[in-house]
């Protein structure tokens, strides 16, 4: 027995799944479970005037054939603030969750919103069970998981604050209190960022394995992508592919083009030179080169940029290359012993430690519903690295004998384990798209699951 319209639960509205339900409109019978405002995530959900895209704003439309979608919107809010007429603009994020949910808003009527977490996912019959977080099961066909790759680690303040982007993770501090954080990426500038919006003075030390800071977009340019190409079948190895972008760095530099085009060049031949790396490349490039990658890859907004180099300036924001080797209340707040690269510790008395190791920085997500019993039932299985899950390129779940999983499609920060470059809104829109295909294609041949969107 056949029908025409799949039924497809969506599990998550941040911005994966609320573009797959945009997609899908009118093309399946959707139900978007999210139990948050639909669209903004955790990446658009700030509400930090200070917290900016790290991609412009011409790179942000989530469809892939209307480029200029974000930008024609942004063009026309009379609150965005004055962003330069020329270059690239790097637009507040809270902007992008505005426009996300106004996107959502127009849709919304052809799509169903259960406004609640989905607890499991079992398998019924030739369709799957989702039973959401009240205890209400619905017959789907199909289910995409869209729940972002971050899952907070344990601990609130007043000493450690496992989640970043919980405002408690910022309050009750005196605003001269000395913190640490740890973590010198992205998230590390939000939260100091924002930090110093709400007039915290304290001085802020901030560790990573190497303590590097993030590296930045250009001011005022955003030079075209430098020309990259590999041939037909050629999959250069690690040590290869670093030699290869080294090498066109230097030419461009030549040619009078800056490091940041190269990277931007290389970019979408990414996933390809990920996907030809056997499981021991894979790990060598996540031990040595995975920092200096994302360094490169994933830059600061330059005006974000500047705050940082005034903080280093002034003694603000000390970056150490350094882990956080153990930590106890103490008498001043907390105690924090930092192994230093190198050799040698330092003891360093703070009011808070703020983890800000990011959506890459643990796996806690494992833990999280309906993760976690989907991976106990077999449904799901983690990929060999632990990046995310096991799925194929086009982003079906794998079980553990790495079978597809008809049915069970993933999309966005879990699948970096087959794709590696799935972190942005410019890759997952094209992620979104490509399923969005399959299901309308397969739209014909998929069994009825008996109930439908009712639920059982
Ligand atoms: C702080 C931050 C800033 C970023 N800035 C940029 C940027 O400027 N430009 C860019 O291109 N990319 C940026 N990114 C990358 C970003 O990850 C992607 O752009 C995108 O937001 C990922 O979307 P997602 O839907 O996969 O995940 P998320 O946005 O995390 O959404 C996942 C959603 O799933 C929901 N959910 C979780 N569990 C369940 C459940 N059991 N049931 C129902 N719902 C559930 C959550 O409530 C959440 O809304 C940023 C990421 C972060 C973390």
């Amino acid at each position: 027995m056949t029908r025409n319209l799949p039924v497809v639960a969506i599990i998550g509205g941040g911005f994966a799944g609320t573009a797959l339900a945009l997609q899908l409109a009118g093309k399946a019978g959707v139900t978007l479970f999210e139990p948050a405002p639909v669209g903004p995530g955790l990446a658009y959900g700030t509400a930090e005037p200070a917290h900016l895209l790290n991609v412009p704003a011409a790179g942000m439309s989530p469809f892939p054939d209307k480029p200029a979608h974000f930008t024609d919107w942004l063009a026309a809010q009379p609150d965005a603030p004055p962003l330069p007429a020329a270059g690239p603009r790097f637009a507040p994020r809270y902007l992008y969750g505005r426009y996300l949910q106004e996107l959502w808003a127009a849709a919304a009527p052809a799509i169903r919103h259960v406004p609640r977490g989905v607890a499991s996912v079992e398998r019924a019959g030739a369709g799957f069970r989702v039973t959401d977080t009240s205890g209400e099961a619905f017959a789907v066909d199909r289910v995409v998981l869209a729940v972002g790759g971050f899952a907070a680690t344990p601990g609130a303040p007043p000493h450690l604050a496992g989640d970043p982007w919980d405002p408690a993770a910022l309050e009750g501090l005196a605003p001269e209190a000395p913190l640490l954080l740890v973590g010198l990426g992205l998230t590390m500038v939000d939260v100091l960022l924002a930090l110093r919006e709400r007039g915290h003075v304290g001085p802020v030390t901030a560790i990573s394995r190497h303590g590097w800071l993030p590296l930045s977009h250009l001011m005022g340019v955003f030079p075209p992508p430098w020309p990259m190409a590999l041939a037909e079948g050629e999959a250069p190895g690690v040590l290869a592919a670093f030699r290869w972008l080294r090498v066109e760095v230097a030419r461009a530099a030549a040619a009078g083009q800056p490091w940041q085009a190269v990277i931007d060049g290389v970019r979408p031949l990414v996933q390809r030179i990920w996907r030809g790396w056997d499981s021991v490349q894979r790990r060598r490039f996540l031990r040595h080169a995975r920092s200096a990658w994302n360094l490169h890859r994933h830059r600061l907004a330059p005006e974000a940029a500047g705050r940082i180099g005034a903080e280093l300036a002034t003694g603000g924001l000390r970056p150490v290359a350094a882990r956080l080797a153990d930590w106890r209340v103490g008498a001043q707040g907390v105690e924090a012993v930092l192994d230093r690269r190198g050799g040698g510790q330092e003891v360093l008395s703070v009011a808070r430690i703020i983890l800000c190791t990011g959506p890459e920085g643990g796996a806690a997500w494992r833990e999280a519903a309906p993760v976690a019993g989907m991976l106990a039932a077999g449904l799901l299985a983690p990929d060999a690295l632990g990046l995310g899950l096991s799925v194929s390129p086009e982003g079906v779940a794998l079980d553990a004998a790495g079978q597809q999983v008809a049915g069970i499609d993933v999309l966005g920060p879990l699948t970096r384990g087959a794709l590696w470059e799935i972190t942005a809104v410019p890759d997952i829109r094209l992620q979104v798209a490509g399923l969005a295909d399959r299901i309308d294609r397969g739209k014909y041949e998929i069994p009825a699951c008996g109930v439908g969107l009712a639920p059982i």
